[in-house]
């Protein structure tokens, strides 16, 4: 298993998952390897060849958040990670656990699609008169086999999961090309899992009052780029935001597990640091490893602290340490 601490607060949240996954008995052994700023200071490059060639060997990494150096030159080092290893699936669990929040019933797993779509970087001005940048063009691309097989991840993650219901949203009354395509592959996907994994579909901005208003409602959700950005954040802001949200990042040869938010250089070396988002995205790469028994145990004793509160970080309302939380997440294993 490749490990990345990463920047800022990365290498005490890393630490803290490798610490708990360890009592919980995962048969993991780590490569550690640099990125991000760490790396820059120590090879010039925020992805140094010796990072992805450990990721080709181990087809899986553990990775706390990165500092992107600003400036020319710099390639953007997540987007890289997506392109070498084709991580077309991007799942971001979004689950209720701490009391008081205003939600209490969340359990909602969305999968964002991750190469195509809008975010293709097909990009263009055209020139009016004098003016070069008079128009600005965005070109979505939506193609059959990666709206089959981000629909099909969907599904399969249904089934081995136990879960109920798949939710395709769309744009596709105005988009009728790329969205209509995505519908409509998505639906011949479905009726594979007729009588397994009940489906249905919501366009866009319905989906999103709905997600706001009953979002006990949802269960997986699958869809394009775009969409699957900002309702991820829209998710993991139902459940107290984006300190507890881990992301998986999937690919057919490799995997990327990661916490979704940034290196919180304002509290970074102070070891005050919330690990859970990243100790939850451990708990998706034992999913991912059929590890399953562990992942369920291990998300227990996390969720059980958490709502206990009495030795929580500071961000959700406790004053315990890094460590602190740690020790009592490992007690309640
Ligand atoms: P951020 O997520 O780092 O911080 C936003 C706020 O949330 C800060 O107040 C921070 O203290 C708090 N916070 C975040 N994680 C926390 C945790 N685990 N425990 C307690 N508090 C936490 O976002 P930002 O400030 O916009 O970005 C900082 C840096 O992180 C930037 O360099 C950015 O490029 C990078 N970044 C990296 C990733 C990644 O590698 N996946 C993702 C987002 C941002």
């Amino acid at each position: 298993m490749t490990l990345i601490p990463g920047d800022g607060i990365g290498p005490d949240i890393t630490d803290a998952t490798v610490r708990v996954l360890e009592a919980a008995g995962a048969p993991l052994t780590w490569d550690r390897k640099v990125a991000g700023m760490a790396a820059v200071k120590a090879h010039g490059d925020p992805l140094p060849e010796a990072t992805l060639e450990s990721i080709k060997r181990t087809t899986l990494a553990l990775k706390g958040p990165l500092e992107t150096p600003v400036g020319k030159g710099f390639r953007s080092i997540n987007v890289a990670l997506r392109k070498e290893f084709d991580l077309y699936a991007n799942l971001r669990p979004a689950k209720s656990v701490l009391p008081g929040n205003r939600f209490q019933d969340v359990d909602v797993i969305l999968v964002r699609e991750n190469t195509e779509g809008l975010y293709v970087g097909i990009e263009n001005y055209v020139k009016v008169g004098d003016d070069p940048h008079a128009i600005a063009q965005s070109v979505a691309v939506v193609t059959r086999n990666g709206a089959e097989r981000i629909v099909r991840y969907a599904f399969e993650h249904a089934v081995r999961h136990g879960r109920k219901r798949v939710t395709l949203v769309h744009k596709a009354n105005i988009l009728k090309y790329s969205q209509g395509l995505f519908l409509e592959t998505g639906r011949k996907v479905a009726a594979e899992y007729e009588g397994r994994v009940a489906f249905d579909d919501k366009i866009v901005d319905a989906c999103a009052m709905e997600l706001v208003m009953r979002p006990e409602r949802f269960d997986v959700i699958v869809t394009t780029n775009l969409f699957g950005d900002i309702l991820s954040d829209l998710t993991s802001g139902l459940v107290g935001g984006l300190g507890l949200t881990p992301g998986a990042n999937i690919g057919e040869t490799a995997a990327i597990f990661e916490a979704v938010h940034g290196t919180a250089p304002d509290i970074a070396g102070q070891g005050v640091a919330n690990p859970t988002a990243v100790m939850l995205a451990g708990c998706q790469l034992l999913d991912h490893i059929g590890e399953e028994a562990r992942a369920t145990r291990l998300r227990a004793a996390i969720e059980a602290t958490l709502r206990e509160g009495r030795m929580v970080t500071r961000d959700v309302g406790g004053t315990a340490t890094t460590a602190q939380y740690t020790d009592a997440v490992i007690a309640k294993l």
